[in-house]
């Protein structure tokens, strides 16, 4: 059983859901600190993007592992009680979060996601270094739609591959 009732969950899960969360704030400061400058919650651009670096032509969001359904990430655990409620509220987010990048990519943007567990403590440097890498490599392309994109060489390291 899940340790909260329906209505405790809802509140638990809305106080992650706020929108200066501390993955993004941790996400701007290292920026802010590299010299980096952005625009933040753009209400006109699709899914409203938490860091818009318009001289990058780059949008990063910073996804909650279960908000955003991580595939194949072990932080993305749906409650047991409640589960098709939860599971399908996390696939409309899943398909809407598609459905921005599609847009964003369309309109030439460069789009990052970077999901809460790249930013734990033990392996946070790396997910920084490597978004500051890619923002300096403008043409590289950006598969968004795999799991532990940024750091997925690190992570197999670390913790041995998740297929
Ligand atoms: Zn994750």
């Amino acid at each position: 059983m899940d340790v909260f009732s329906k209505e405790k969950r809802s509140q638990v899960m809305s106080s992650i859901r706020s929108t200066d969360t501390k993955p993004e704030m941790i996400v701007r400061k290292y920026l802010h600190a590299n010299g980096f400058r952005y625009g933040l919650h753009n209400q006109k651009l699709p899914g409203h993007p938490d860091i818009v670096l318009r001289k990058y032509q780059t949008i990063v969001f910073i996804n909650g592992c279960f908000w955003h359904g991580h595939k194949g990430c072990r932080h993305y655990t749906v409650p047991k009680s409640n589960t098709s409620y939860w599971t399908a509220k996390v696939r409309r987010n899943v398909e809407r979060d598609a459905e921005n990048i599609t847009k964003l990519k369309s309109k030439g943007w460069r789009v990052i996601t970077i999901w809460e567990c790249e930013l734990k403590s033990d392996i946070r440097e790396n997910t920084l270094a490597n978004l500051v890498r890619m923002l300096h490599q403008k043409a590289v392309e950006y598969d968004t739609t795999a799991p532990h994109t940024i750091m997925a060489a690190e992570n197999a390291a670390i913790y041995g591959s998740d297929d």
